[in-house]
């Protein structure tokens, strides 16, 4: 059982400092290369999924908040406001509010709807230092954050295909969903406002659900104030759940907001907001993976893909043409040269890298390699070019195989 604080120090992805402040880790090189692994991975999910990329600023005026709720709701868990020239700003809570204004920066017709807003962003939570630790009780979170703005009769739909992202996602991560906790309205008064559309929304993500053959489990009297939502719960080893990804349907915000678009009619309609995080934060996505592959991250996220061993010190010319043939193909490589041991010991100390490249005379001459996969198997000599070529077609597709035969 590995625990990420201990290994994300040992393999050296990130590390805290008293100085900088307790819950607010920074990203050591190979950590940063996994954070950009997953950030890449889900900036193109969103992209071919028909979503489009904002950029918003981390403080707002306190009035935004306001008028979104959180700070009625939220405000134990904000930082205190900043007065800058006779007006109070605070470090966001969230970035839903953000989102809700920029698209109000503009008229919108029916037919630009659904429409997707996607934001990998930083939000702040003011935790009390006695619970911070690692990367999951952090003062900074930064959230793969999108919003559909659409019709009622579209939410159906986005939110089967959120469903579909999730799934796509925790496969290419190598893990797996504990549960699908669908949280509806219960008999309480919160949810009494509109009743209708309360019943059509939780319906509508029922719907979804059940469309996608994924079992699940529903909660009644959990729904958020402003919505019904899905949670897609992991699990740790110990069997203990945190909820990593979210889908919500929100009425409340469009409504806060005044939202609206013209419909086909030519008058004005409210769109609904769904809310949706595919890989939840960073920091908490990148903890559970470090516990879960202790380390052994799948190769397209690995901070180094392909270790090159040359078996004597004749051979480190050739083992450095190697590498620089590996960066050439986009991939991330490392010589670890005859001065550090043995090849066996060599060999041991890559044993998270998910391929070794080893290099002999005979294989130097022949432009061949003998490649060792992590998981044991020692692959019969081939082109080194071929080898290349391979593993940069299975990253390419986020596959968690790492040889297809
Ligand atoms: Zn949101």
């Amino acid at each position: 059982m590995y625990d990420h604080r201990k290994l994300g120090r040992e393999l050296g992805l990130f590390d805290t400092d008293p100085l900088i402040g307790a819950g607010l880790p920074y990203w050591l090189p190979d950590g940063a290369i996994v954070r950009h692994g997953l950030e890449e991975y889900i900036r193109t999910a969103e992209r071919r999924a028909g979503y489009r990329h904002v950029y918003s600023p981390v403080l707002g005026k306190r009035e935004l908040y306001e008028i979104s709720g959180h700070w009625a709701h939220y405000s134990d868990d904000m930082y205190p406001p900043m007065t800058i020239g006779g007006e109070q700003v605070v470090l966001r809570p969230s970035l839903c509010p953000h989102h809700a204004v920029i698209y109000r920066s503009q008229s919108h017709s029916y037919r630009e709807l659904p429409l997707r807003m996607a934001e990998l962003g930083a939000m702040y939570r003011s935790e009390l230092s006695g619970a911070l630790g690692g990367l999951t009780r952090v003062r900074c979170i930064h959230l793969n954050d999108a919003h559909i703005f659409c019709t009622l009769d579209q939410v159906g739909d986005e939110v089967a295909g959120a469903l579909a992202m999730i799934d796509s996602a925790y496969r290419a991560m190598g893990i797996r969903a504990a549960r699908y906790r669908l949280s509806l309205p219960g008999a309480g008064g919160k949810y009494a406002a509109a009743p209708d559309m309360w019943r059509h929304a939780s319906k509508l993500l029922t719907e979804a659900l059940d469309r996608s053959g994924l079992a699940y489990e529903a909660v009644e009297g959990e729904a958020a104030f402003y919505g019904p939502k899905i949670d897609v719960q992991v699990a740790d080893h110990a069997g203990r759940e945190s909820t990593l990804s979210t889908v919500q349907v929100d009425f409340y915000q469009p409504e806060r907001f005044d939202l609206h678009y013209i419909g086909p009619d030519g008058a004005k309609h409210r769109p609904v907001m769904v809310h949706r995080s595919i890989i939840g934060s960073i920091e908490r996505a990148v903890a559970y993976l470090i516990e879960q592959h202790g380390g052994a991250f799948p190769a397209w996220l690995a901070p180094v893909q392909v270790a090159v061993l040359p078996v004597s010190e004749a051979d480190e010319s050739g083992a450095e043409e190697l590498r620089y043939r590996c960066a050439a193909a986009g991939l991330r490589a490392e010589v670890i040269g005859a001065d550090a041991g043995s090849l066996a010991a060599r060999v041991r100390a890559a044993r998270l890298v998910p391929y070794q490249f080893v290099l002999g005379p005979a294989e130097r001459a022949n432009g061949d390699v003998a490649v060792r996969v992590r998981d044991g198997r020692r692959l019969p000599v081939q082109r080194s070019a071929d080898a290349i070529a391979h593993i940069r077609a299975l990253v390419d597709k986020y596959e968690t195989r790492l040889w297809a035969d």
